[in-house]
């Protein structure tokens, strides 16, 4: 009788010049997941940590505009690149390496090859946490994340509307399947504050907290809609870094508080 051959065991290479590595994803596009991963990192920043910014997103980098920094890295060899700094933070995208308006028409091949080149060849340095602003999805990059990088968590992002939490059941089980601890649920666009004072939930009441409870998740806390937020992001220069005082820094600030409790 022929026997089942074992399970494939993935060699997870760890990144190089950081403690932790951190995965912020979104099942679905559009939910505010960059901005989210961004003054995350930021709000990590501002409890005392060394930050690093990899944006994962190959075919639609975000991080060049999210901080306002479109320079190319250098590199001295040839090979390994030096990641760029900003306020603080070291960054890397593939935003740097390519012409804003020039769009990546890659297979899958080519994307697995361009993300080992981000978290194998950057000379990261002296990071406490290396913070990855993934595609959305459930993709080569995911796989590629998952199956081949060491990494310690993955935070997942959505908007509470039906249509956003269906994804990201999908996005929960793709984590679970390969391996990947999850640390928690963010659940952002969560309500919009009226000049009433009262709080309108445009996308659906708690769906991402209901489905972090479905599905044995920790949920790590509700982001409001607010314009200082999209601003801010507008303006490249982020929210919990011009601002850590806001009252919209300060959940971030929360939350950020709590994801740190998992690197100690
Ligand atoms: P994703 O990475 O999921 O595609 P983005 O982070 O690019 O989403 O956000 C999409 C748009 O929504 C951006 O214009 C961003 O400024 C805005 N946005 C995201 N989250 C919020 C929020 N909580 N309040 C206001 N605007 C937001």
């Amino acid at each position: 009788m022929s026997q089942k051959p074992p399970p494939k065991q993935f060699v997870k290479t760890p990144i190089n010049g950081t403690k932790s590595v951190i995965l912020v994803s979104s099942a679905k596009g559009g939910v505010g997941k960059s901005t989210v991963a961004v003054n995350l990192a930021f709000a990590l920043q501002n409890l005392g940590l060394k930050i690093g910014i990899l944006d994962a997103d190959v075919y639609g980098p975000s991080l060049p505009k999210l901080i306002n920094l479109n320079e190319k890295p250098k590199s001295q060899d040839g090979k390994a690149i030096i990641p760029l700094e900003k306020y603080h933070v070291q960054c890397m995208s593939m935003g740097f390496l390519v012409d804003e308006e020039t769009p990546m028409i890659w297979r899958g091949p080519m994307v697995i090859s361009a993300i080992k080149t981000m978290t194998q060849n950057v000379l990261w340095k002296d990071r406490d946490v290396i913070i990855v602003d993934m595609p959305p999805g459930t993709g080569d990059t995911q796989l590629t994340f998952a199956q081949q990088v060491k990494v310690d968590g993955a935070v997942i992002v959505s908007t509470p509307q039906d249509l956003a939490l269906l994804d990201v059941k999908r996005g929960i089980q793709m984590f679970d399947k390969t391996g990947v601890k999850i640390l928690g649920l963010i659940d952002n666009m969560s309500y919009f504050k009226g000049d009433d004072g009262k709080n309108y939930k445009i996308f659906g009441d708690s769906g991402v907290e209901k489905t972090a409870k479905e599905f044995d998740k920790k949920f790590l806390g509700h982001l409001p809609i607010h314009q200082d937020l999209r601003s801010s992001s507008d303006k490249g220069c982020p929210l919990t870094y011009s601002d850590p005082e806001h009252e919209v820094s300060k959940l971030f600030l929360d939350i950020a508080k709590k994801i740190n409790q998992f690197l100690n």
